[in-house]
């Protein structure tokens, strides 16, 4: 016993020297060593994550040390932020560098602060002309949401993600995949309905059924958190599938936003006008 005990604090680099194997205060050694967490740097527990203590018939005893809660907290931040699909953009696209130049980012940001201000039972919709910031004000409400209020969230980019469910369709693995996207704490698509027009592509029944598929089940189990942006105006979707449309109109009154369409306020053409 005595030369583990030995071996053991030849590890421990400790200030605390002992004249005698009896003085030893193992609890003092024992929380002097320190331990491999990472995040944050505790000098309670010293990252291990654990404290000792004698209790109250002297014997060693340990508890976890409060800095695990924040440690917890962290983690799961993390693994929300790479489980979102908006990792390389949360961090970039925030509140605080959303440049407002216009009337229309007045209203955007002053609309985006209502929403997170209420109880989010509608839906937030933004539509209309590219390049307003209609991504970045989204995202920095998703980003608000993620990282302040420790929601789950799901990004659906329309154009990216859906030829890609498309695809799957007839998949074992179709429902599960979808059912992501519809029963997300917090869903955000963007651009929805956007099609490679470059390129000839139109709306097809496969994106309506898609879009349905969601926003129907969103529509119908409240208490979901979702966020729209769109180059179409609701009352475009609507013209697209009513049925869409209306839920959307529906959900989003009083937190639906329309960029009218001014090749002005495209922000990736400043300075051309
Ligand atoms: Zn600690």
């Amino acid at each position: 016993m005595k030369t583990i005990l030995d071996g053991f604090l030849k590890t421990c680099p400790t200030s605390v020297k002992y004249e005698k194997y009896e003085d030893i205060d193992f609890v003092k050694v024992y929380n002097n060593k320190p331990g491999n967490k990472t995040g944050e740097n505790c000098d309670i527990c010293k990252n291990k994550g654990i404290v000792y203590y004698y209790d109250d018939n002297k014997n060693i005893a340990c508890r976890e040390c409060s800095c695990m809660l924040s440690r917890r907290k962290k983690a799961r931040s993390v693994r929300r932020i790479n489980s979102s699909g908006l990792k390389d953009t949360i961090r970039l696209k925030t509140f605080d560098n959303f440049v407002v130049k216009g009337q229309h980012q007045k209203d955007m940001i002053e609309l985006a602060r209502r929403f997170l201000n209420s109880d989010m039972s509608h839906w937030l919709y933004y539509g209309g002309q590219v390049g307003a910031g209609k991504t970045h004000i989204c995202t920095a409400v998703v980003g608000e949401l993620l990282l302040n209020r420790g929601k789950e969230v799901r990004y659906l980019q329309w154009r990216e993600d859906v030829p890609r469910l498309k695809a799957k369709v007839n998949d074992d693995d179709y429902q599960e995949l979808i059912g992501e996207y519809k029963t997300a704490e917090v869903l955000y698509i963007d651009d929805l309905f956007k099609t490679d027009t470059d390129r000839g592509s139109k709306i097809t029944a496969g994106d309506i059924n898609i879009a349905f598929e969601i926003l129907n089940w969103r529509y119908q189990n409240k208490g979901l958190i979702t966020i729209l942006s769109s180059q179409l105006t609701v009352r475009e979707i609507v013209i697209v599938d009513e049925a869409v449309g209306s839920r959307i109109f529906e959900r989003s009154q009083g937190y639906m936003m329309t960029i009218q369409k001014d090749i002005r306020k495209n922000y990736r053409l400043n300075g051309m006008f």
